[in-house]
């Protein structure tokens, strides 16, 4: 099926082929300050970043459109980085575009007890998004797979377990109507540590900091192996993930704009029709 492609003219590659991670690539190799497909400038932003946050929450309304009348299907974004990768501002510059009523937003931190007495995937399975919503995972079940196994926090082969059944869970959300899109955001040690430093100097953003985020920061070697293992073991065709630089967040935010764009349109979603015969509404309205 063709689908009319509304690219804007800045991108002179399409993000959704272009930052598709492919085997063989290296997380040690990202350029973090590129701006891969991107020919326009920093200036260039904010104007398309407005326009193509419009045409996005056209395209959401239409997924909650169509669910009104019996489509199912849903999108869900998963974003995965470092601290200070951006993934806050990709829920508040881009999901905010779309109406709160038709996003199902959920943030992963550590888990309770409870969520611990279960498999890893259960606290997953209760927050994906209802049909016609965008569903966004602000951290997912790849912590089952990141800060769990640069921690030891479970014995290895049962994180090493994890890989095959996270591509099994997925495959089943895929085969359930949903569309996954998988975000690796990648932000560079040095402007990890300005963004850090940021935090610690601006009362507005002292909530945002974890002193525990040096730590994380101080064991990125074992992070990059973790990720590499994630990217490797678990883009797959059904599920594959997208690996965006994230120095910029300009353009980041652009990126996963297009991203979701690309996702929903990949639906081929039309307006539902009428379950009501409109000449005889206009009509019995003028009287009414
Ligand atoms: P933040 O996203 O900054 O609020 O931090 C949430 C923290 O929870 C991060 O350090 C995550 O790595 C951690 N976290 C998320 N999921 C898990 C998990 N399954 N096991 C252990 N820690 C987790
Ligand atoms: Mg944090």
């Amino acid at each position: 099926m063709s689908r009319e492609s509304d690219l804007p003219a800045l991108w002179s590659h399409d993000p959704h082929v272009h930052l598709r991670f492919r085997p063989g690539d290296k997380v040690a190799d990202i350029d973090t300050s590129a701006t891969p497909g991107f020919r326009g400038a920093k200036a260039d932003a904010p104007v398309l970043q407005a326009e193509r946050s419009v045409r996005l929450g056209e395209l959401q309304e239409k997924l909650y459109a169509n669910s009104r009348s019996g489509d199912s299907r849903k999108v869900l974004l998963i974003l995965q980085g470092m601290d200070t990768a951006g993934k806050g501002g990709i829920v508040k510059h881009v999901v905010g575009a779309a109406n709160p009523q038709g996003v199902k937003y959920t943030s992963f931190g550590a888990p309770t007890e409870e969520e611990l007495a279960h498999d890893f995937l259960w606290r997953i399975r209760k927050a994906l998004p209802p049909a016609g919503h965008i569903g966004v995972f602000d951290r997912s079940h790849y912590e089952d797979v990141l800060i769990v196994r640069v921690h030891d926090l479970v014995p290895p082969d049962v994180w090493g377990a994890r890989y095959d059944q996270i591509n099994a869970f997925e495959r089943e959300l895929v085969d359930g109507g949903v569309t996954l899109v998988k975000v690796a955001m990648f932000v560079s040690l040095q402007e990890q540590k300005r963004r850090l430093a940021e935090r610690l100097e601006r009362p507005d953003k002292y909530w945002k900091y974890n002193p525990a985020d040096i730590d994380e920061r101080l064991l990125w070697p074992k992070y990059e192996q973790a990720y590499q293992a994630v990217l490797d073991r678990t883009s797959t065709d059904h599920a594959p993930w997208y690996v965006v630089p994230c120095d910029r967040k300009w353009y980041s935010r652009l990126a996963i704009t297009e991203l979701l764009i690309e996702a929903l349109k990949g639906l081929n979603m039309s307006w539902p029709p009428p379950d009501f015969d409109v000449k005889a509404e206009k009509a019995r309205l003028a009287n009414a």
